[in-house]
């Protein structure tokens, strides 16, 4: 799943291809791809008609891209969403799901969703990276946006009753974060995602908050993580974190810190990859009653 440095890398593509551009026809394919939009896709298609794209923003994983008329068009990529800027010739793919075209005769906006948990719709609001459109307004800030608060983040992370690794992946504590980030950044800072969020001492925190931002900043400057191939830029090039990965999808292979096979453990329907040696589990002392 796409996460906070791929979807920077699709934004970065978005403001240079399509913003400034006027939308001259849109054609919405299936249903699900505009489920958020109450109105169905033919006022979907309606209200983005003519319209201009004035800018690209994020936040966590969400994009948006205000528009002449004061509305907001939103895109989540979900498990497979693709924001490709293709020319009008190219084939159409089997997973195609909405595309808009401009009055410039230049490349469209092709929305490509494999799983289809991805999606685009309009709504108010969200001029800018501070003002958010209402449906974004839970999600927090992530941790490369210059007015991420880490004092607030830590202490709210530390009065949470849960583990570390789910507080991460909590998008209303911080967003951006998923899956991979959460392992790679933990491999980092050696700790355990299953360590109680109440014990993490503050400095311990604030490392994880840096390996957070290093890895997401690393990745950015390789295009992001296409591990399973789905995630692309706009231009339909992957990206080569995934060759940069010390932790995520390592099972079995030495840890790089300490030659330790790595080891995989079931987490919330997926899996968590850590090494058994630098990253310890926590002892369960509040439930064993040991101390
Ligand atoms: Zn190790």
């Amino acid at each position: 799943m796409p996460e906070l440095p791929e979807v920077e890398v699709v934004r970065a593509g978005l403001a240079q291809s399509v913003v400034g551009r006027q939308i001259s026809w849109v054609s919405a394919r299936h249903p699900r791809a505009t489920r958020r939009f109450p109105g169905g896709p033919a006022q979907f298609e309606a209200a983005l008609v003519g319209r201009t794209v004035q800018a690209a923003h994020r936040r966590g994983k969400y994009l948006w891209l205000p528009l002449s008329d004061g509305q907001v068009l939103l895109g989540h990529l979900g498990m497979s969403g693709q924001l490709l800027v293709e020319a009008p010739s190219t084939p159409e793919g089997p997973h195609l799901r909405v595309i808009i075209g401009f009055n410039d005769a230049g490349p469209d906006l092709r929305f490509v969703d494999q799983r289809t948990f991805g999606g685009l719709w309009v709504e108010a609001g969200g001029e800018g990276p501070d003002h958010l459109p209402f449906s974004l307004a839970h999600i927090a800030r992530d941790p490369l946006d210059p007015r991420f608060d880490e004092k607030v983040f830590i202490s709210r992370l530390r009065r949470r009753r849960t583990e570390i690794k789910r507080a991460l992946l909590d998008q209303t504590l911080i967003s951006g974060v998923g899956n991979i980030y959460a392992d790679e950044a933990l491999w980092r800072v050696r700790l355990h995602g299953g360590r109680p969020t109440s014990r993490l001492p503050v400095a311990k925190a604030s490392e994880l908050v840096t390996a957070i931002r290093e890895v997401m900043l690393e990745a950015l400057g390789q295009g992001g993580t296409s591990f399973d191939s789905l995630y692309v830029d706009v231009n339909g090039q992957s990206g080569y974190f995934s060759q940069s990965l010390n932790a995520y999808g390592r099972v079995d292979q030495p840890c790089l810190r300490c030659g330790t096979p790595m080891r995989r453990e079931a987490f919330m329907n997926r899996s968590s990859f850590s090494c058994p040696v630098c990253q310890p589990r926590p002892r369960r002392r509040a439930a064993t009653g040991l101390r």
